[in-house]
């Protein structure tokens, strides 16, 4: 067995591996990345971010194209269609960016090894290629971003024909007229609701009380009711007791209480698990904590000097762009580079139909750190371009602090995903919400919705000469 050394080497080839190799290899060092599949991208390219979104812009374009032109022209989806034709681009968009990704690891000089990757040692790596073929490396600093599975729920007979999880759902061969969603997390949500929006008629079960439990109530109440206009129904607080396929035609859902659920397929997006397991950690001196992820400190690096963690395989919040950040990051903080600035503002997008974005401090948040918070709303209904776009069921929120400092925004509607990103930087900028009564915006946009937002929080907005007056009297 050789054995070749290099200065970094990275497991995996997903968003958070792929970032980390660039920035090392930019950095003038020698890089190696491992990863097990043909292609580069990880679950990202292949099973979740991008096939996904493909689906979902059939769906919310055929949506759209009725409602934009006002239903002049009706698209009827036929009874037969095959998930495939839904995505007919998806190979396309996989292959460009698969060859984007790949194209970068190449013009930046890292070098791709094709096998699975297993600790033999310290910093010590074994590569088994698909012949059979072994071939050991061992890295300065090795970064582990093996990234994540569907966990397989006890009591789920998962078969991937007609109870499926989030990875072979899209392998389905035609659309299904009925599903039952069971989670009603991010990626629960997302499915759900492009289902819905191509017709198919969806359930989705949750224990909890709502979706997405971490993102402001005024959003997630207004998805759900959304989702039921669009023909879903969202059943909350509810304990599955079984799930079974009938032998025949049907998935049959049990919860405790008996209610029963019958449908064409059911998918389980009950969370995500590490892959962790076939990396031998134990050669490191490494274990996975309770939840089943690697532990990192605040620069991404494990508890054994030169071995950092990113992306998925560390847990929360397990999103391609945090994962891109943190291998950057980690990759920085280790040579000893200017990663910039610590940022607290993660900006969530979930690719809902309508989407929902969030970042900064909710409502309730900001609530809880100042004792009390400003919120201007700004309704889709009232803007131009929601109107001319028909997207009329959205709402931007502004939170800012007593004195009218911006704190966190929240949006659910068409574009939030790409919205959120003026409050960030808004954010980042420190900015009173002034600044978006001050400037122009373009007319008509969605963005506008800022400056609307702004003027119904500043009517509420103390002024800072009032805040002081309230404080000097407090004392
Ligand atoms: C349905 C769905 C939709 C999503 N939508 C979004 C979204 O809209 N926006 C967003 O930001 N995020 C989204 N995500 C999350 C995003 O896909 C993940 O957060 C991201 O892929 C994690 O990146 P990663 O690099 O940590 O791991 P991964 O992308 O999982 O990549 C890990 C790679 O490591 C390889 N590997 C594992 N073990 C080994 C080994 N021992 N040896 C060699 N190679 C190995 C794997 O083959 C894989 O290629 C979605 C996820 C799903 C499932």
């Amino acid at each position: 067995v050789t054995t070749r050394h290099y200065d970094i080497v990275v497991v995996g080839s997903g968003p958070s591996g792929h970032k980390a190799a660039i920035c090392g290899a930019k950095a003038g060092r020698r890089v190696l990345i491992i990863e097990e599949e043909r292609g580069v991208g990880g679950a990202c390219v292949h099973q979740g971010t991008i096939p996904s979104k493909t689906l979902r812009e059939t769906a919310v374009t055929i949506r759209q194209f009725q409602r934009r032109t006002g239903g002049i022209l009706d698209v009827v989806i036929p009874d037969d269609v095959q998930v495939r034709s839904l995505m007919v681009k998806l190979d396309d968009v996989v292959r460009a960016h698969e060859s984007f990704m790949a194209d970068q690891l190449r013009r930046n000089g890292v070098e791709r090894l094709h096998g699975r990757g297993r600790f033999v040692g310290l910093r010590e790596i074994e590569v088994r290629g698909v012949d059979g073929t072994a071939i050991r490396v061992t890295g300065d600093l090795v970064i582990i971003a093996t990234g994540s599975r569907p966990r397989v729920p006890e009591g789920i007979p998962i078969d991937h024909e007609h109870i499926l999880d989030s990875d072979s759902l899209l392998s389905m061969i035609y659309l299904p007229r009925s599903l039952t969603v069971l989670g009603a997390g991010v990626i629960a949500c997302e499915y759900a609701s492009i289902f819905a929006c191509l017709g198919v008629e969806v359930v989705m079960l949750d224990k909890a009380p709502r979706p997405i439990g971490f993102l402001d109530p005024e959003l997630t109440f207004r998805f759900v009711r959304l989702f039921e206009q669009m023909g879903g129904r969202f059943v909350a607080n509810a304990v599955v007791e079984s799930v079974e396929w009938d032998g025949v035609s049907a998935v049959v859902t049990t919860l405790k209480g008996g209610e029963q659920f019958r449908s064409d397929k059911l998918v389980s997006a009950l969370g995500r698990v590490a892959n962790v397991e076939r990396l031998d950690l134990s050669q490191t001196g490494l274990a996975p904590n309770s939840r089943g992820f690697i532990e990192v400190d605040a620069q991404y690096r494990t508890k054994v000097p030169g071995i950092c963690a990113v992306g998925d395989v560390i847990g929360a919040p397990s999103l391609a762009s945090t994962g891109m950040d943190q291998g950057r990051r980690a990759v920085c903080h280790a040579l000893g580079l200017d990663p910039g600035a610590p940022t607290e503002l993660v900006p969530l997008g979930v690719y809902t139909v309508p989407e929902m974005s969030s970042v900064g401090l909710t409502e309730a948040e900001a609530v809880s750190r100042f004792g009390q918070a400003v919120v201007g709303r700004a309704q889709f209904h009232e803007l131009a371009r929601g109107q001319i776009s028909s997207a009329q069921d959205g709402l931007l929120k502004l939170v800012a602090d007593p004195a009218g400092k911006l704190v966190g925004v929240q949006i659910i509607g068409e574009g939030a995903a790409e919205l959120i990103h003026v409050g960030q930087m808004a954010l980042l900028g420190r900015l009173d919400i002034r600044a978006f009564v001050d400037n122009a915006f373009n007319f008509p946009t969605l963005a506008e919705g800022y400056r609307v937002a702004a003027l119904d929080a500043l009517a509420r907005v103390k002024t800072t000469a009032e805040v002081v007056v309230e404080k000097r009297a407090a004392m």
